[in-house]
């Protein structure tokens, strides 16, 4: 165990400003909630948003509202390799998870195999994603699916404030979601954020949000003790710490649709106060330390042409002995190199028998290959120097 400086993978700082903000726009009840609302629906020019507490939520309302516009199909597509809370929440939708390979140049679907998968007459959707901020190719997801009557969710969790020729992440599907959770591009402790230019979708989210519970005062507490602890934790000073506490399972993936699902509290809502500055400042300062990494000679997996990302963590694939040995330096040093998720989704032992299609054996070594670089406002340069020497030499060659 190490005691010492000590970086997060990915983290979104929050100040005690934020914090009080968030306690002041509690007395004002749902005011807060309703302007936010306001905010997002005028920045990104879309009729509907809804705010729930987390992006699993977002998701699984997504489906609920889909599958009552079309109830004879329900066949979820979603990218073999993701984050386990996209299949938790087709499970939860009481929908049916169609895992489709991934090309481990992009990250994105293996678009063959992807033809394959959206034929069967009974797929409802199929989920785009923006994994770690780099953006999917969403208009091409598009036309392969819209003739078939097939909507297009963008999972935009890890994305919020990312642009693509102009066009904002989110607006580029039929419906998307954002997550306001720790570690992703903006955050509020705990939060989902659903948006849609399409009525018809608007209208039956709203009918499907309007069935949830609001946060209540349990919540409200915990989000005030998760925020206050955050706001200290994750700072590389202290990070140690709460890496050290195996109780709090940092950095674990588990599979869990049992969730609870509500709409947002007023506290999240404060701590969002300021977003837009906060947000287009984290991205600019994201995006300066991957160049950094890049100019160093680190190779992301993904390229992001004609894009401004907004990336959360830099993605590079290595070998598994050379990922084990990066993996032991940086927790040596603190250097904040981390795994991603632990398996594809054709992995996960609770989805056993139940997944439809075929195997993703790309999506498999990329589970077994992946590292993710720190790229979040608490990473200095001299930290950026030593993780490209690790990656560049150090770890590298030699070996086995
Ligand atoms: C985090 C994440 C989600 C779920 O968001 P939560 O707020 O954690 O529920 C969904 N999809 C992707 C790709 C994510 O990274």
């Amino acid at each position: 165990m190490r005691v010492g400086r000590t970086l997060p993978p990915a983290a979104v700082p929050i100040s005690f400003r934020e914090i009080l903000s968030g306690l002041a726009d509690l007395a004002s009840g749902m005011k807060a909630v309703a302007s936010f609302e306001t905010e997002l629906r005028e920045y990104y020019e879309v009729s509907h948003v809804s705010l729930v507490n987390s992006g699993r939520t977002a998701l699984t309302v997504i489906l609920t509202a889909l599958k009552e516009l079309h109830p004879e199909r329900e066949e979820v597509v979603i990218p073999a390799y993701t984050c386990y809370s996209v299949p938790a929440a087709v499970t939860r939708a009481g929908l049916k998870v169609l895992p489709c390979d991934i090309d481990p140049a992009t990250l994105d679907y293996d678009w063959e195999k992807l033809e394959g998968a959206l034929d069967s007459g009974r797929v409802l959707c199929a989920v785009s994603a923006h994994l770690f901020g780099f953006p999917a190719d969403v208009d091409r997801l598009k036309e392969l699916a819209s003739p078939r009557g097939i909507f297009v969710v963008e999972d935009a969790a890890q994305a919020m404030g990312g642009e693509v020729g102009g066009r904002k992440i989110g607006t580029l599907g039929d419906i998307a979601l954002f997550s306001l959770g720790r570690g992703k591009a903006f955050s509020t402790v705990s939060g989902g954020i659903i948006l849609t230019g399409d009525t018809t979708l608007g209208d039956a989210v709203t009918r499907a949000v309007r069935g949830l519970p609001r946060e209540g005062w349990g919540d409200f507490l915990l989000a005030f003790c998760y925020a206050l602890a955050l706001s200290l934790l994750v700072r590389p000073g202290l990070f140690w710490l709460p890496k050290a506490l195996p109780f709090l399972r940092l950095g674990e993936t588990r599979f869990d649709p049992r969730f609870s699902m509500k709409r947002l509290g007023a506290f999240q809502a404060g701590l969002a106060r300021g977003w837009q500055e906060r947000l287009a400042r984290l991205r600019e300062t994201r995006l300066r330390k991957a160049v950094f990494l890049e100019k160093a000679g680190v190779k992301a997996t993904a390229r992001s042409k004609g894009a401004i990302p907004n990336l959360i963590r830099f993605p590079v694939l290595v070998d598994e002995a050379k990922r084990r040995r990066l993996i032991e330096m940086s927790e040596e040093e603190g250097l904040g190199v981390a795994l991603v998720y632990p398996d594809a989704v054709t992995g996960i032992a609770e989805l056993r028998g139940t997944l439809l299609g075929g195997p993703a054996p790309q999506a498999e070594q990329v589970a077994k290959r992946l590292v993710s670089l720190p790229l979040h406002p608490y990473v200095t340069e001299k930290d950026l120097r030593r993780i490209a020497d690790l990656l560049n030499s150090g770890a590298g060659e030699g070996g086995n």
